[in-house]
């Protein structure tokens, strides 16, 4: 579809292929294989792809490449691959790109398994780290040098929701000739400008507000041509992380609803963060779309939205803290205890326990992953309910 049409257009037609049958929705080619008329035609298949033509569902797929060219659209980038999951768009993207001997700056605030990838994975195949708090432009200058070659950060960091200024970045990692590689999930496809700002790669995690319903595990990197076809195209066919036709099915329906639901999730995100701010049982409410967040004004010009996600803390000492979270969460009857974020249903997570369990006492510290601290994925349930079921566990405490 033509690019000029705007972004909820894209959501819809954005790289439809229809079959000789005219469907209506989008086919399920739940196939791993193509049949080809020759053995010439194999031939020339296996020796050069023309623009609409597959071979393997682990190099493309016409159900993945729809998804693939929608997302595109949307983002407004060149091209796009799609994933198995989140992970495997970030592990993808890296090691596509890296190899030893190359330096990466990244930021501190990360899903505990992109910090497995760069401290672990890409540091056992010869790649330098140098970790940063990614709010600090000056430590992000002073970390940058001549042969860094990216520069990692969550535009909205999990799950203590700090936002990365993506154009300030971007301009000093690529004067040293640094690409710039946006973990950009908490934004949502729905808010992001990443690439007008200035980022080279685009990740999703297409399993959270993508699908958007928690139904399926997916991931989608984008980027300009080159990059997707010559960079990440080999390395992931060969690898094994493809997206499956069914799971592009199902996010090429969740983007259909993907403006609506993130637009009337983070109107509900703002209210409930509103009515929480000040309540005696918290110590804080961190929410980038409240004046009062460290980057509010960052978040406003880079997304002009708070996001779908909040966190609050509440008040006590370390073991104090732990128990009242646990009892808040018990008490509730309309969101659910879970850790995915992005979904229609409401869902609470305690990180310090679950999603950043394994990360050590210092570094739960430093990121402000407290014992009181609690993640909020607003749904989409009338925004009263929750709120009410929020302050009915706080009065549970
Ligand atoms: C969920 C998430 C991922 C990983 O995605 P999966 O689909 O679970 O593999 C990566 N980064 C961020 C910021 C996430 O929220």
């Amino acid at each position: 579809m033509d690019r000029t049409y705007g972004k909820r257009t894209q959501m819809v037609h954005g790289g439809t292929r229809r079959s000789q049958y005219g469907e209506v929705s989008e086919a399920i080619f739940l196939t791993q294989g193509f049949v080809y008329a020759s053995a010439e035609q194999a031939e020339a298949r296996f020796q050069a792809l023309g623009p609409d033509e597959f071979i393997y569902a682990r190099y493309g797929n016409p159900t993945v490449a729809m998804f693939e060219d929608r997302m595109a659209a949307l983002e407004g980038a060149e091209d796009a691959f799609a994933t198995a999951s989140g992970m495997a768009a970030v592990n993808g993207a890296l090691c596509a790109m890296l190899r030893a001997g190359d330096h990466v700056v990244a930021a501190r605030a990360l899903f505990g398994s992109c910090l497995y990838i760069l401290e672990e994975v890409l540091t056992r195949y010869g790649v330098t780290v140098t970790f940063v708090d990614g709010t600090d432009l000056d430590q992000w200058r002073a970390a940058l040098r001549p042969g860094t070659k990216a520069a990692f950060f969550e535009s909205v960091s999990n799950p203590t929701l700090e936002v990365v200024d993506i154009a300030a970045v971007a301009e000093m990692a690529h004067a040293v000739g640094a690409l710039v590689v946006v973990d950009n999930v908490f934004a949502t496809p729905v808010y992001s400008r990443a690439i007008a700002q200035g980022a080279d790669v685009v990740i999703y995690s297409a399993t959270k507000h993508v699908d958007g319903q928690g139904r399926a595990l997916g991931g989608v990197i984008l980027g300009t041509r080159d990059f997707i076809r010559k960079t990440v195209e080999p390395y992931m066919k060969h690898t094994g992380g493809a997206m499956s036709p069914f799971t592009a099915w199902i996010m090429l329906k969740g983007l259909e609803t993907i403006d609506l639901r993130v637009r009337a999730q983070a109107d509900s995100a703002l209210q409930i963060a509103r009515a929480l701010q000040g309540h005696p049982k918290l110590a804080r409410v961190i929410f980038p779309g409240l004046a009062d967040h460290p980057q509010h004004a960052l978040a406003m010009a880079q997304t002009g939205s708070g996001g779908t996600v909040l966190a609050m803390e509440v008040a006590g000492d370390a073991d104090s803290a732990k128990a009242a979270a646990f009892r808040m969460m018990n008490a509730l009857h309309v969101i659910v205890i879970s850790n995915n974020l992005g979904d229609a249903k409401s869902i609470i997570t305690h990180p310090a326990t679950t999603t950043h369990q394994r990360l050590p006492a210092d570094q739960k510290r430093k990121l402000g992953i407290s014992p009181g601290l609690l993640r909020l994925s607003v749904g989409l349930e009338d925004p009263a309910d929750l709120i009410a079921d929020l302050r009915a566990g706080l009065d549970a405490i």
